[in-house]
């Protein structure tokens, strides 16, 4: 699909090196998906209007979904580029068993970008603009104030190094050149923060249609002027190619589908929201920065993605990272800790199940300790031991039915900072609860030994059963 000069995924692949078997653009990822019967086609004439994101809903579980001609539009939309964390592993190439260490692994050994003066992401180039009319911008829950653009990387300049920042924020269209948006006090504030006080405007690019990898590195919890673009390099093997804004400094993957230029302006707050956030509430309107836009840029025939706020997608990516960094933050202190997961219940933020090698009795509750300090999104952190699938809820409720008594394994802090975007805390400040569901040490094996049919994993079903089934059935329930 991609124009031949542009065209790099073999070398790409190529010289990714042993390990890593990544795509190179979303491109890639969309033919892999398709060619393995994940990608479902939408018959043309969707609304952009709730009917798309519908679609998209409907199918979150189950497959990707491409929109090629939606109502009014020529430009391709695509959703749902991840269902779930195998999705994620795939697309950077390695078994799902994996995909937390090598994530840590990219994010200590960011690999720079390269800049190059010719990029597909610029073939086209518009300076008057109009967006509703010149990119196919969804409106995805029920009660959002419009249409949003979702899955486009904020990419902005430290005013004084020029070093970047990668981060995702959710972008209201406010008028045919002018984007509302919200911006939550990290590294883009503190970029905002340093040019507002200069009384200057703070230059950024929104980047639509780009590699998975680009996308999960956004989310890494790194610390400011960590460029996450050299997180993506490092999770694909290879710098990632960056490319100058045509009306700022900014740089910007080459290979994206749609790169939106403007400017945060300073001293100037308008109305955004209410939008559909991860607890699957709105988050509220109320007056919030706002994105001059100064020009647009596309390939020759671009495809736009969208993310439904508080969808699979939307869960999925902020997971991950997540996960990765409570992971290192744990095993820092604690050698025990083997695994951790945000699970969809809590959506994926608010509840952890740490996995742990338990030698000692009592410190289940120091892990829980140390993972509220991790992230103060965290409100519920659930302990177990390896014989739990922590994959499954079933499995983690089961280890607190039977592991678990309250008025011994459970830690109660009242008063602790958590999301502001959780309702039932006053502004952000709510209680924790930890949980120990481990068994304890030293008991007799026998009281925690958990029941087991023997045989029942080898069992060969086209071995064992008949293949007659019906008919069996009948002559001896006739008899
Ligand atoms: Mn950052």
């Amino acid at each position: 699909m991609s124009s031949m000069p542009y065209s790099r995924s073999d070398r790409l692949v190529a010289a990714s090196g042993a390990g890593h078997n990544a795509v190179p653009d979303l491109r890639s990822w969309l033919r892999k998906l398709a060619a393995t019967d994940r990608l479902a086609i939408a018959r043309p004439g969707v609304s952009l209007i709730d009917q798309l994101a519908a679609i998209g809903k409907r199918l979150e579980h189950t497959s990707a979904v491409l929109f090629p001609a939606p109502k009014g539009h020529s430009i391709p939309v695509v959703s749902n580029i991840f269902t779930d964390r195998n999705w994620v592993a795939e697309s950077i190439g390695v078994p799902p068993g994996q995909l937390l260490t090598r994530f840590q692994d990219a994010v200590r050994n960011r690999l720079p970008w390269i800049e190059v003066d010719n990029a597909p992401a610029q073939e086209v180039v518009h300076k008057e603009v109009d967006l509703l009319r010149q990119l196919p911008i969804p409106k995805h829950n029920e009660l959002d104030s419009g249409p949003y653009i979702t899955a486009a990387l904020l990419i902005s300049r430290n005013p004084k190094t020029g070093i970047q920042n990668v981060s995702i924020h959710r972008c209201q269209v406010s008028g045919s050149d002018r984007i509302g948006v919200l911006i939550l006090p990290r590294h883009t504030r503190h970029y905002f923060d340093m040019a507002e006080q200069a009384g200057e405007a703070l230059d950024i690019a929104l980047v639509v249609g780009v590699h998975p990898a680009c996308i999960l590195a956004s989310q890494a919890i790194a610390a400011v002027d960590e460029d996450e673009m050299e997180i993506a390099g490092a999770l694909l093997g290879h710098p990632i190619e960056m490319v100058k804004c045509k009306t700022n400094d900014v740089r910007v993957p080459a290979h994206a589908e749609i790169v939106i230029e403007g400017r945060i302006l300073p001293r100037v707050r308008e109305p955004e929201g209410p939008f559909g956030e991860f607890p699957q509430y709105y988050g509220p309107r109320a007056n919030r920065e706002v994105i001059q836009v100064d020009a647009i840029t596309h390939r020759a025939k671009p495809i736009y993605h969208t993310i439904t706020g508080g969808g699979m997608e939307h869960l999925v990516l902020g997971e991950i990272p997540r996960e990765a960094t409570l992971l290192e933050h744990l095993q820092r202190s604690f050698p025990s800790v083997r695994d951790v997961r945000l699970p969809r219940g809590g959506t994926c933020r608010y509840h952890l199940v740490v996995k742990m090698d338990k030698t000692n009795n009592g410190e289940p509750k120091n892990i829980i300790m140390g993972a509220f300090a991790g992230h103060y999104d965290l409100k519920q952190v659930v302990v177990v031991d390896m014989d739990v699938d922590i994959d499954d809820p079933n499995e983690i409720e089961w280890a607190i039915a039977t592991r678990f008594q309250a008025d011994r394994d459970l830690l109660v802090v009242s008063g602790a900072l958590g999301s502001k975007l959780d309702p039932t805390t006053d502004n952000g400040i709510g209680a924790k609860m930890g949980i120990d569901a481990t068994k304890p040490v030293d008991v007799d094996p026998m009281v925690f030994k958990r029941i087991h049919v023997r045989g029942e994993e080898d069992v060969d079903l086209t071995q064992c059963l008949a293949d007659d089934a019906e008919s069996v059935a009948e002559k001896i329930l006739a008899e």
